[in-house]
């Protein structure tokens, strides 16, 4: 029994989609195929509930679009039997979309988004399904929020382990055991209510790894459309090296300080259940790309590194010059664990703390109004944490040189900077 999950690249067009075949062929028939949205996709759908929060007719037309994009992709890569055929399964989740977009309301942003969002996995899978079924691939396509129970933090939402293994159990293993592929959706799940929630961006790596953990999968191959992990984004520099062999531990602390390459929570199924990660290149399926295991014996890592922009940087003071005592730590620290704000970075002084935050602008209101009876708040907008791992004195100097850094922290292998 094996994983594959395929990203948004590795099906942007209907020709892609179509040069998946031979990876799809070779694999052993136990195969559970994880999908994200196409493309950009979901970046699509987040810009529908924006104006489904501000402009309820421009949300429309923006579905529209994605409707006509998803069953322009249909007709070229189906026949046109099995395209009449997918206009109606595909129906429904258009439906599903136009009564979202009425439903979303800017109190609500982050439920609404999941509602909205959660519709890209949906439409792409169920196309793939249709096509692999046309090449003679047999597959049971499956609706993942059938599967992933979560609670309800929207757009984070976090897995119910034992309800989810008893689901994969009861809806998986027979149909693998029977020699159908299996299709699903990466990124989304469904709440005990039955509404849809989201993972957080990039989580069809998560939901592969929790599949593969949950049925014992021999391994989990992430196909990318690049030949394995690297050492930075090579979008944002250009002189990127790739990592053939790197640790659970290594990856799982790029993907905590923002590193793109794989969903932060991917790493502990796997590493829990001792399966290693493929990371494989859908444009050459026979290069080795990364693997990813638990073997560290003298691995010689590259400086990596990893920027992470879109940061907000909070320095909360006391307003009548008291200490940051270790209470007073603890009720910040609880404050954003209720708000469920993810912290990147903190340092504190005698009277004042500092937090590097993701700008989420509704989250950070909330921060704000439950502080300030107590603090004085300073924002800085716009900052970008720089982390290395492994780094050297002249790599830091060259990336910092002409930056303002605001805060910066240094342990022996890792440095952190919060700049602009
Ligand atoms: N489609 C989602 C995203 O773009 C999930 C994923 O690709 O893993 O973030
Ligand atoms: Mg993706």
């Amino acid at each position: 029994m094996i994983v594959y999950k395929f990203g948004g690249a590795s099906i942007a067009t209907p020709e892609r989609m179509q040069a998946l075949l031979p990876i799809i062929k070779e694999a052993q028939h136990e195969v559970v195929v994880v999908v994200s949205a196409m493309g950009k996709t979901t970046n699509e759908l987040e810009e529908i509930v924006q104006a489904a929060c501000n402009n309820k007719a421009h949300a429309h037309e923006l579905a529209h679009a994605l409707e006509s994009k998803h069953l322009d992709y249909a007709s070229q890569i189906l026949s046109p039997e099995n395209y009449s055929e997918a206009k109606q399964i595909l129906a429904p989740f258009f439906t599903e979309l136009q009564w979202a977009i009425d439903d979303a309301d800017r109190a609500r942003f982050d439920y609404s988004y999941d509602q909205i969002v959660c519709i890209g996995e949906l439409l792409s899978t169920r196309i793939f399904s249709l096509f692999l079924a046309q090449e003679n691939l047999i597959n049971t396509w499956i609706d993942a929020r059938a599967l992933i129970r979560t609670d309800d933090t929207w757009r984070d939402a976090r897995v119910d382990v034992a309800f989810t293994t008893a689901q994969v159990k009861v809806q998986l293993t027979p149909l693998l055991g029977s020699g159908q592929r299996v299709i699903t959706q990466g990124f989304i799940g469904a709440t005990d209510n039955n509404q849809s929630v989201t993972l957080g961006r990039e989580g069809s790596d998560y939901t592969a790894a929790l599949l593969a953990s949950m049925l014992g999968a021999t391994s989990v191959s992430i196909w990318k459309d690049v030949s394995g992990l690297r050492n930075a984004d090579p979008k944002l520099f250009p002189d990127t090296v790739q990592i053939p062999d790197i640790t659970y531990h290594e990856v799982i602390e790029m993907a905590y300080y923002g590193a793109q390459v794989i969903h932060p929570k991917t790493i502990k199924p796997l590493h829990n259940a001792g399966i290693p990660l493929y990371v494989k290149c859908f444009l050459d399926r026979t290069e080795r790309g990364t693997i990813i295991h638990a073997n560290d014996t003298q691995i010689a890592y590259p400086p990596i590194i990893v920027w992470k922009r879109e940061q907000v940087l909070l320095q909360v003071t006391t307003l009548d010059f008291s200490f940051i005592t270790e209470d007073a730590l603890s009720f910040l620290y609880d404050t954003f664990a209720r708000l469920k704000v993810r912290v990147n970075m903190i340092q504190n002084a005698a009277i004042s703390f500092i937090a590097c935050l993701d700008n989420r602008p509704e989250k950070i209101e909330a921060v704000i109004k439950a502080l300030s009876p107590t603090y004085k708040i300073r924002r800085n907008e716009d900052v970008s944490l720089l982390t290395i791992r492994h780094y050297t004195p002249e790599i830091l100097f060259g990336m910092t040189m002409n930056k303002t850094i605001l805060l910066e922290q240094k342990t022996r292998n890792t440095v952190q900077v919060v700049m602009m």
